[in-house]
């Protein structure tokens, strides 16, 4: 299977929680706030750093996801070959720009192959891409091609809609700040009434995006 993450080298130092540098973390978040003309060390600031410290290796622990054992267990041989489709799968991500976060709704659809994948994986597979540092077009793409890879099927969709805080609370503030990327292949990327039929499922219903 793909190498699609950092294998953990978690005992060679101390500070290191998860495969990250916690103390690094927190001296970083100590110098940006001397560098914003802060105190770090009254009383409201005292604790931030280390609590920053302590958050980004759970809103990054996709980097240290291993897939195998995501997906252990879980693929099973089927006749079926009709569209499977999750909707609404909510994903939090950290945009890599401005690590600022962007989040949403992912739409995961595949027309098996002779495989098929416990649904339960579907959404543990989107954010295992989110919780990265991360542009939302190269998130979409990951995920479809990982289902790709993984159990082959006929085709692949991803729909991903997000709001990226980073165009929201800078620059022009555009409060619809709402992007919408996919990624196909297979039987959707040929044959339009596949990709209409999906399309037409993941629109049924749906609310607009809201913070
Ligand atoms: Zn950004």
């Amino acid at each position: 299977m793909v190498q699609t993450y950092i294998k953990g080298n978690s005992n060679k130092q101390k500070s290191l929680a998860n495969g990250f540098d916690v103390k690094a973390i927190e001296a970083a978040v100590e110098t940006m706030l001397r560098a914003f003309g802060e105190d770090p060390k009254r009383e409201g600031l005292k604790k931030t750093p280390k609590r920053i410290a302590l958050m980004y290796p759970e809103l990054l622990k996709g980097y240290h996801t291993d897939p195998n054992k995501l997906v252990n267990n879980a693929i099973f041989t089927v006749t079926y070959e009709d569209m499977v489709i999750v909707r609404d799968i909510e994903f939090f991500s950290l945009c890599e720009h401005h690590m600022l976060p962007f989040m949403g709704r992912a739409h995961v659809a595949y027309i098996p192959s002779g495989k098929v994948l416990g649904l339960s994986k579907i959404p543990r597979i989107v954010d295992m891409f989110a919780q990265r540092l991360q542009v939302q077009e190269r998130m979409t793409r990951q995920i479809a091609d990982f289902l790709m890879e993984l159990i082959a099927p006929q085709g692949v969709a991803v729909v991903v809609e997000a709001l990226h805080l980073c165009a929201m609370m800078r620059g022009v503030r555009k409060h619809d700040a709402r992007m919408t990327t996919s990624a196909m292949h297979g039987g959707f990327r040929n044959n339009i009434a596949t990709r209409q039929e999906f399309l037409d499922n993941i629109s049924r219903g749906a609310g607009p995006l809201k913070i």
